[in-house]
């Protein structure tokens, strides 16, 4: 399948960085940050082919070559990409970036271009580079070469140590205006009031609601919310739901998110927007903020091997509790 034209907010950024390459601008050491599934890979990628095409600079990547047909392969000896890779002890996928992988990188990159033109490393995530890691790259970051770019992709610089971002130039990533987001959701194929719904439960994030409108997300997230109201109502029991919740565990983080985003809906209807699915919002907003705070929590533990659904069915009769006074059996 041919991948997608770049959107309008991708190609924007796209041209900034070519416009810095061709004057001669373009730093050795690109951070291209923002949020998660707007793009940056395939900016990334895109720009890593017009840095390694043969054609003039002054045009785009030609796709005809030989750089641009070794790298559609998956050959290409001057571009490395370093992110996950299965640790051979466990045959599981590593959750951080190591120290052997950027010494694999350094040692690469300290030869010439095989092939005589630029050489491009991409770094996706880069904020999952562990110490080492990071510590090693750094001193690949501290000798720049002449036509050699490292792209790093991070939807949480914050998490990168200074002293690899301060030696970065900064492509930022932001959400793009709602008409423009809606457009490029209905070129793909989406209908406009899915699209509008999607793009509003993505808090106008496109990626993200393309991604739910393809992946069954945002149908996941009506029967999610109706059972949250529920529970609220005192018509389902939190343990049945908990268990529900977590009968497919890898849906049971996007669960808790669509949850902790319709809390604080339901938060902001207090002071007078919509409330999520005719809730009342609670007299107790100090109760709510607290209740806010432990879901979150209980969302950053989901990545242990806990049991999770106890620990959610409690939060779910906490949650009936703070609800009970406003929210009437039916
Ligand atoms: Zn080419």
């Amino acid at each position: 399948m041919e991948p997608r034209p770049l959107a309008p907010w991708q190609q924007q950024r796209l041209d900034a960085a070519l416009a810095a390459w061709r004057a001669g601008r373009l730093g050795h050491a690109q951070l291209l940050c923002g949020p998660e599934a707007i793009g940056k890979r395939a900016v990334a990628e895109a720009l890593t082919a017009r840095l390694l095409c043969e054609a003039a600079p002054a045009l785009p990547a030609c796709g005809e070559c030989r750089s641009c047909r070794l790298l559609a392969a998956g050959s290409h000896p001057d571009f490395r990409l370093v992110t996950f890779e299965v640790n051979e002890n466990t045959d599981k996928l590593r959750r951080e970036l190591v120290v052997e992988q950027v010494r694999a990188l350094s040692g690469s990159m300290q030869m010439t271009a095989q092939r005589g033109g630029a050489q491009v490393v991409l770094i996706d995530p880069a904020d999952a580079l562990n110490t080492a890691a990071a510590n090693a790259l750094l001193k690949t970051l501290e000798e720049p070469a002449p036509n050699r770019f490292l792209l790093l992709l991070s939807a949480e610089p914050q998490r990168l140590p200074a002293t690899i971002r301060s030696r970065c130039q900064r492509l930022e990533f932001a959400l793009p205006p709602r008409a423009e987001a809606l457009a490029w959701l209905e070129a793909g194929g989406h209908a406009p009031a899915r699209a509008a719904e999607a793009l509003e439960a993505a808090a106008g994030h496109p990626g993200l609601a393309d991604a739910w409108l393809r992946g069954g997300g945002l149908a996941l997230r009506e029967a999610t919310l109706k059972e949250w109201a529920a529970v609220a109502r005192g018509i389902a029991s939190p343990l049945t739901t908990a268990q529900h919740w977590f009968a497919e565990p890898e849906t049971a983080p996007l669960r808790l998110r669509f949850v902790a985003d319709a809390t604080l809906a339901l938060a902001r209807a207090a002071a007078g927007a919509p409330a999520p699915l005719g809730l009342t919002p609670p007299g107790d907003l100090d109760k709510l903020a607290r209740w806010f705070d432990s879901l979150n929590r209980l969302r950053q533990q989901l990545a242990a091997p806990l049991r999770h659904e106890l620990a959610l069915a409690g939060l779910l009769a906490e949650w009936r509790a703070l609800m009970a006074t406003t929210e009437t059996r039916r």
